[in-house]
């Protein structure tokens, strides 16, 4: 098995993981009832995306 012959200094160490913080999640708010949501995704609230309800709150709860 191949082995990194030296040890990892800390400023490599630094730089590769300088790259691995997490971005937020884009939050929007729903323009129906103004529930907090992830863009392109139905509202979790409502059942709503682009202006039309993709099914009801009833539904909510046998799901
Ligand atoms: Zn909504």
């Amino acid at each position: 098995m191949a082995v990194p012959k030296r040890k990892t200094t800390p400023s490599k160490r630094g730089m590769r993981r300088a790259h691995d913080a997490l971005s937020l999640v884009n939050v929007g708010k729903c323009p129906n009832c103004g529930e907090s949501k992830l863009s392109h995704h139905i509202c979790g609230a409502c059942g709503f995306y682009k202006g039309r309800a993709v099914f009801e709150e009833a539904e909510l709860q046998t799901s």
